[in-house]
């Protein structure tokens, strides 16, 4: 018993202090991408031929945040000439177009105002919906519960049982074995309730768009509030979002 009272009191206090300080995050993490209009045209068109996630449109020059995987190949490319990712994790939107950026994001503090700051500002159960996913958005997510993140703190914790949710937060690409149980999760909460798009797969289907078995984006079966884009979101992506959406 003393060693671990020790031990706490060597390790001290590990609880982060976001959003009042600003986190820096490690130097190879990819955020929201940089966009370069002045980047020459055959550079974009090379680097969209490139992307396993056909994610860039060349002629306008955006990104479509929903698809890209941010594996880094356009920006390894074009030598960050075209694309060039900040460090900047605060890249979840309301609205899916408003994934496809040229580099910018609208704010949204008008939006979680009108929508879910009153409801839910003081209390959030999140329900969490593994629909296939390969289990690093759920590892992420879960990561959230640790001293470093400390979620319970803001009042949001996940629960077992959806009847005791405000919330789902899905991730994975839906595959056609678990849309039923997912719907039914759906029903099961009681209104009003939200839906949190979490990850490339359950936004557009991610690495496994294409394919017969699963759906190409949530929002085709459910109404999505919140999408948080990444492969997976890093925690403090999915922490900014549900801080900026309901606190
Ligand atoms: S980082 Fe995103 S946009 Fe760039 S090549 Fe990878 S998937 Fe495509
Ligand atoms: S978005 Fe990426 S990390 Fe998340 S479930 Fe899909 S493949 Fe896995």
């Amino acid at each position: 018993m003393l060693k671990i009272l020790f031990n706490r009191l060597e390790q001290g206090y590990r609880t982060n202090n976001y959003p009042k300080e600003k986190i820096t995050l490690f130097p190879r993490y990819r955020g929201l991408p940089s966009i370069h209009q002045d980047a020459p045209d055959d550079l974009a068109r090379q680097c969209a031929a490139a992307c396993p996630q056909d994610a860039i449109d060349a002629d306008r020059k955006v990104i479509d945040m929903g698809r890209c995987i941010f594996c880094g190949t356009c920006e390894r490319l074009s030598k960050g000439k075209f694309v060039s990712f900040t460090g900047n994790f605060e890249i979840s939107v309301s609205e899916k177009k408003h994934l496809i950026t040229d580099g910018t994001l609208p704010s949204l503090a008008e939006h979680s105002k009108k929508h879910f700051k009153k409801l839910f500002g003081r209390s959030l159960q999140l329900r969490q919906v593994s629909a296939a996913g390969c289990n690093a958005c759920e590892a992420d997510l879960n990561v959230l519960a640790t001293p470093f993140f400390d979620l319970a703190r803001f009042g949001i914790n996940f629960v077992a049982s959806p009847r005791h949710a405000d919330a789902i937060v899905v991730t994975g690409p839906i595959s056609r074995n678990m849309k039923t149980a997912l719907l039914q999760t759906y029903e099961a909460t009681p209104s009003p309730k939200v839906v949190i798009a979490v990850g490339s797969c359950a936004i557009t289907g991610g690495p496994f768009r294409g394919s017969g078995e699963v759906t190409e984006g949530l929002d085709t079966l459910l109404p999505v509030d919140l999408f948080i884009p990444g492969c997976p979101p890093h925690p403090m992506t999915n922490l900014h979002a549900l801080l900026r959406f309901f606190k």
